[in-house]
């Protein structure tokens, strides 16, 4: 419900949300599913266009209803080809979207809070501080504005075929939002992305990684960044509540009785800091016990902090310690960084919540 208007924002709406809201239209359940392939599948904003409804039925949800997705303040493409944009949320501040286009696939990779509460040490997000939870809306309206803004694909039916839940903010501190947000990725009707092709990346909240097992197992992928409770209670501070060996647990638990599954890691290699071969070994200890692959990603420095990017040679060499103790580990490639696009890079404009209102300049 938008507070300015007092209409619901239909792009905040699954489908038992729509089907709630079609009942106190005294309308039948399957008008939820028409109204989710005219928003989604055909990226659709106008209901006066919608012509399987009643034109009585299209002018009350006109009436009662709006269909807005946050607006865009600033687009920029990089020279790889990776988009990402700067969109505006109520309150002032802005979140960023990152679309990541690759040969058979395209990610796009959004935001599930404005800011983040984490503090891990080596990011940008973190320095950005903390304004509140995403809405659904503001979840589906970073796919949905992305669908409508990427030209056709010349190869496939859909520009984006993969979403990542890697851009700012922790997804599983605003759980009931991700999860509502996903079961609209996933509708059939909407956008039809099988689990597999949906990642949660957290931090390690472990009491959600359980409930997003029961409620929506798509595929998760955790933070790691260090072998040990000591280094990583330093570089992610949310480890002291929830150790390695806790997290690792949850993780298993997350994959267990489906021997195809598998958690992805994710270990942002730091010069001196977590890059050296002995962390690799350990590493690949810790992760004997869980169905695992590893995706290193080479740091992308952000200002002002004392972390730099490990040498090409550290990162193969990493790389090849997990190989050869049997891990599957990939070297995630950097894109987008030309556009400060690329991991934890994602800045916005996050207002402290008590200056919520005040307008900041654009970010560079
Ligand atoms: N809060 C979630 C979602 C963020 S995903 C999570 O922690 O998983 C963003 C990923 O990029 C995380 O693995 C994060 O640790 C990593 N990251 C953050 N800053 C980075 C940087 N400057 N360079 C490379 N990776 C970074």
């Amino acid at each position: 419900m938008d507070a300015a208007t007092a209409k619901t924002n239909l792009l905040g709406l699954d489908r038992p949300g729509l089907e709630g809201l079609f009942a106190s239209l005294g309308e039948k359940p399957f008008r939820a599913g028409q109204v989710l392939q005219w928003l989604h599948a055909r990226g659709c904003d106008d209901f006066a266009a919608m012509t399987n409804l009643s034109k009585a039925l299209r002018e009350r949800l006109a009436q009662g209803s709006q269909i807005a997705a946050p607006q865009v303040q600033a687009d920029h493409l990089a020279s790889d080809g990776t988009r990402k944009w700067l969109f505006q949320v109520p309150g002032g501040s802005a979140i960023e979207t990152v679309y990541i286009p690759e040969t058979r696939r395209g990610t796009l990779c959004v935001s599930s809070q404005v800011g983040c509460q984490l503090n891990c040490s080596f990011c940008q997000t973190a320095r950005q501080g903390f304004n509140r939870n995403l809405g659904v809306d503001e979840i589906v309206g970073q796919i949905w504005a992305a669908s409508r803004l990427l030209p056709p694909h010349p190869a496939r039916e859909k520009p984006i075929t993969n979403v990542v839940f890697m851009g700012m903010g922790e997804p599983l501190l605003n759980f009931d939002n991700v999860v509502a947000a996903i079961r609209v990725m996933l509708d059939d009707l909407a956008y039809g992305l099988s689990w597999r092709r949906v990642t949660v990346s957290t931090s390690g909240v472990v009491p959600m990684i359980d409930r997003l097992r029961e409620e929506c197992p798509v595929a998760l992928a955790v933070s790691l960044h260090a072998p040990d409770d000591a280094l990583r209670d330093e570089l992610v501070p949310l480890n002291r509540r929830y150790p390695i060996d806790v997290l690792l647990d949850a993780c298993r638990r997350y994959v267990a009785g489906d021997s195809r599954r598998r958690i992805t890691f994710e270990y942002t290699l730091l010069a001196g800091v977590n890059d050296h071969p002995a962390q690799a070994k350990a590493l690949a200890k810790l992760l004997a016990r869980v169905p695992a692959k590893v995706n290193l990603i080479p740091y992308n420095p952000v200002a002002g902090l004392p972390y730099s990017t490990s040498p090409p040679q550290a990162v193969a060499q990493f790389r090849d310690e997990l190989l050869r103790r049997g891990l599957v580990a990939t070297v995630r490639k950097t894109r987008g960084d030309d556009i400060a696009g690329a991991c934890g890079q994602l800045a916005g404009q996050v207002l402290p919540r008590a200056r919520r209102a005040v307008p900041l300049s654009p970010s560079a």
